[in-house]
């Protein structure tokens, strides 16, 4: 002890109470799976091991022992005890308050709503996603010290808790702690001393962190000499034909914090200008971060095995799912978390990367269709941002891209698919935008495409709204919104026996639309004959230049659109209704008419009637009529 601290005393703190809240939830609600503490407090370990050996490149001293990594577990099933200790940075007194005392991350309280709404058991695979894994050792322990001594401090301290609402600081004699680095105790619950136990412990190490970048040892009683159970050689180091696809779930598990089977592994070693390994994974399942604004990548940066940074963009933004390692030995292992974003070697290694993932998404669709959609369903969204911002490989997201169509059913199709079967006559990729399925195909809009068998992609994710205005073209075929422009549906022949709307109208047609856009001249831009229509009266479009009429919404939701286009109201020129419309005496019956075809056709695209109250009077009028006429 040094003089600085021998005279303090005995500090208690309490726990910040989001804190205090987990605990409780963890004690309480995530009991099915407790072996993850373990899995927990190594990854700790191993992180501290990491990050003293890459403090140590800037501060050699800090190493000075020139001792290699390692994780003791040492097990006393006598006293019930468990402890896990590390030579790695340690912590100060202050870091470990810091650290253990309260919760950082903004997740945290993302992770108390996910948990309270888990069904018992899926908690444990939050845990290690959501960096609250210290925490968990209270799922087994009644009470956990953490003595730990910051590498190149002379002091030591202890942390000490039962996880119930405070805990204790105070320093230790050095020769109490270890020499450098952090020593976890767990003194055992009475229904957790099996975690004791030789057996259950090296059994969950191979499990749980046969992969971690640290040899882990096991000493299976006091005073027993620890032996090996985890060498610490980096798998990706290792030759694909010698890492079986259990280590690869493992390693996943690992790096990911996910407790699910990966959907997609891609493990190779990039020769030539510049080397590097790569073992990255496409999870199973959507990260919980996914959709954050920070739209922030998970991949973690290594050079030479030593890791530096789990900050580097290594992938696009649209890959953030990606979850894994670059390891290189082309960067200089001093280089500053800074420079390491301007550096031309990671530009050319993430473009190396990007490819290999998309190479293997490419792969996997055309030899698994099934898993391929799986992967898809929880990523595609993601991977279209790309579509935007990546204009290099557009054509190759294009191709990767599938899509819920009008000729879909259950599954889904590529542009490729959409392309083969395009009917003669047809150069234009049909979409329609908006949110909801079911309304979508009800929409008057897809009646002239159904009548010629036309595909129609239907597009839900909020985001085809953000890259389907950047005019995108797949195999030299423009995509185009049905709700936007004329339809060029003339040129196309209906199917046999339907009766797709022809844009020829009767001269009494005519001079109604000529009178409707009188009429209701200051809410559409123009009246016109519909070519899209087959049963329904009338419908909305965007004009020629306009945007398209989803996106247009979307906009105007989010604030960023103050004046919206004025559409335009196309009239199905053979419908029943519209020719004995345009053959009524009674301008004013007209005039009720022409509104209530608007009125119509915006309800139809889930939006309200212009002016409510004057829409309740037209129907009433109509109404009053109709029953008139029958009396
Ligand atoms: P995470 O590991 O995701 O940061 P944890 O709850 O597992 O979240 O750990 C919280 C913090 O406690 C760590 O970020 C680290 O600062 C500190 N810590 C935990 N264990 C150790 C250790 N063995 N050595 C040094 N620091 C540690
Ligand atoms: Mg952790």
């Amino acid at each position: 002890m040094t003089e600085a601290t021998q005279d303090r005393p005995e500090e208690q703190h309490v726990f910040e109470a989001d804190v205090s809240r987990l605990l409780y939830m963890m004690v309480h609600s995530v009991y099915s799976d407790k072996d993850v503490f373990l899995r927990e407090l190594i990854s700790n370990a191993a992180d501290a091991c990491e990050k003293l050996r890459y403090e140590a490149i800037a501060a050699p001293e800090l190493n000075a022992d020139g001792a290699g990594s390692r994780i003791l577990v040492s097990l006393d099933e006598e006293n019930g005890r468990v402890a896990i200790e590390d030579n790695g940075i340690g912590m100060s007194r202050d870091e470990m308050i810091e650290a253990l005392g309260t919760i950082a991350r903004s997740g945290t309280r993302a992770f108390m709503e996910r948990l309270e709404a888990a069904k018992a058991g899926e908690g444990a695979e939050l845990i290690g996603q959501f960096g609250v894994g210290f925490y968990s050792a209270f799922m087994v322990a009644e009470r956990v010290d953490v003595v730990s001594r910051r590498a190149g401090s002379a002091e030591a301290w202890l942390w000490s808790s039962d996880g119930k609402g405070s805990y204790s600081v105070r320093p230790v004699d050095v020769s109490e702690a270890p020499a450098r680095g952090t020593r976890v105790v767990l003194h055992l619950m009475e229904d957790a001393k099996t975690y004791a136990s030789k057996w259950t412990v090296e059994r969950i190490i191979r499990e749980q962190s046969g992969h971690v970048a640290v040899p882990i040892e096991v000493s299976a009683k006091p005073g027993e000499a620890p032996a090996q159970v985890s060498d610490g050689t980096a798998l990706w180091t290792k030759p694909k034909s010698e890492v079986s696809e259990a280590d690869y779930a493992d390693f996943y598990r690992g790096v990911s914090g996910q407790y699910d089977e990966p959907a997609l592994t891609v493990h190779f070693r990039a020769e030539g200008r510049h080397e590097y390994s790569v073992l990255a994974f496409v999870p199973g399942s959507q990260p919980f971060d996914l959709f954050d604004s920070e739209r922030k990548g998970r991949m973690k940066l290594y050079v030479r095995r030593v890791f530096i940074t789990g900050e580097a963009e290594l992938l696009p933004r649209y890959l953030r799912f990606v979850r894994g390692v670059v390891d290189t030995a082309d960067l200089p292992l001093n280089i500053s978390r800074e420079m390491i974003q301007e550096s031309p070697i990671l530009a050319a290694i993430r473009k190396g990367v990007t490819s290999r993932i998309l190479t293997a998404m490419e792969k996997l669709a055309a030899s698994d269709a099934e898993a391929f959609a799986r992967l898809w369903d929880h990523f595609g969204s993601v991977i279209k941002e790309g579509l935007y911002d990546d204009f290099e490989r557009r054509e190759q997201l294009l191709a990767l891209a599938r899509f819920r169509s009008t000729a879909s059913g259950e599954g889904l199709r590529s542009l490729a698919d959409y392309v083969k079967d395009m009917k003669p006559g047809q150069d234009t990729i049909y979409f329609m935008a908006g949110g909801n399925l079911e309304q979508m195909k009800a929409s008057p809009q897809l009646e002239g495409y159904r009548a010629r068998g036309i595909e129609v992609l239907l597009l839900i994710d909020p985001v085809d709204s953000f890259w389907t205005p950047h005019a995108p073209a797949f195999d030299g075929k423009m995509l185009r919104s049905v709700t936007q422009g004329m339809a060029d549906l003339d040129r196309i022949a209906p199917a046999e026996g339907s009766d797709a709307a022809s844009t020829e109208a009767s001269d009494e047609v005519r001079a109604f639309i000529d009178f409707a856009k009188e009429t209701l001249g200051a809410e559409v831009a123009d009246v016109r004959v519909s070519a899209r229509l087959t049963e329904s009266a009338a419908c909305l479009v965007a004009s020629d230049e306009g945007l398209d009429r989803q996106m247009e919404r979307l906009l105007q939701g989010a604030g960023r659109l103050q004046t919206a286009e004025k559409p335009v109201l196309e009239i199905n020129a053979g419908n029943g209704l519209v020719r004995s419309v345009a053959g009524l005496g009674d301008a004013g019956f007209k005039a009720d008419a022409a509104w209530l075809l608007l009125d119509e056709a915006r309800i139809l695209d889930g939006d309200r009637p212009a002016d409510p109250r004057q829409f309740a009077e037209r129907l009433s009028r109509l109404f009053e009529r109709a029953l008139k006429a029958n009396a």
